[in-house]
């Protein structure tokens, strides 16, 4: 991640950083004086967002956009040291244990002509599993899905139409999966709550 010219600053790479989160972390390190670039799967997204915060910023600030291999390999990778590349592995090892389906939350699947909130329910479905000693999980689904707050989005809604799968990036079988939360989570929360509304 450093930047050989100048040992005081960094060439940053924000992967998946065209969103709110990476333009806001782009705009405050760019601002510092770190050189920023901004990766998206798609090019001319990241290459956008770069432009919106030259844009906005004062001169002399470094903001460039790539697709996100080309970021990660222009932020110098191999930077760590072997004991960091062992705690970050043995933390992705734990989550991947933990958590169940491996939906990005990116939303490409949405909207389900049904009424699920895919990223959501898998969500919540997902946090049931990562924390399941203080019932999270089982809130955040209830809240969101029941109809408690905002529409009714549970995975008991899925008519297995096939249409989300076919756009999934992470080629999810979100059909299956949706009669699997179904099972799992309305089958707690659903005829529980749907009741009293
Ligand atoms: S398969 Fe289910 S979740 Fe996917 S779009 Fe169709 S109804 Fe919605
Ligand atoms: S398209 Fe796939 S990864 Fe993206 S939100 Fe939908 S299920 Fe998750």
């Amino acid at each position: 991640m450093t930047d050989s010219s100048n040992f005081s600053k960094f060439t940053i790479a924000i992967i998946g950083g065209t969103g709110k989160e990476g333009k806001g972390l782009a705009y405050r390190w760019a601002k510092a004086g770190h050189k920023i670039i901004i990766g998206s799967r798609a090019e001319e997204k990241a290459t956008l967002a770069a432009a919106e915060l030259v844009a906005i910023l004062p001169g002399g600030c470094k903001v460039s956009g790539m697709e996100n291999l080309k970021a990660a390999e222009a932020a110098l990778p191999r930077s760590l040291s072997s004991g960091e590349r062992a705690v970050i592995e043995q933390a992705r090892d734990e989550f991947k244990r933990l958590m169940k389906i491996g939906c990005t939350g990116c939303g490409y699947c949405m909207p389900c002509p049904f009424g699920v909130d895919i990223p959501g329910c898998f969500a919540g479905y997902n946090a049931h599993y990562l924390f399941p000693h203080d019932r999270t999980g089982s809130f955040q689904y209830i809240g969101r899905h029941s109809g408690l707050m905002g529409q009714v989005s549970h995975a008991g809604l899925c008519r297995q139409c096939g249409k989300c799968a076919k756009v999934c990036p992470q080629h999810l079988p979100i059909p299956a999966l949706m009669k699997q939360v179904s099972a799992e989570m309305d089958g707690l929360v659903i005829p529980v709550v749907v009741p009293l509304l």
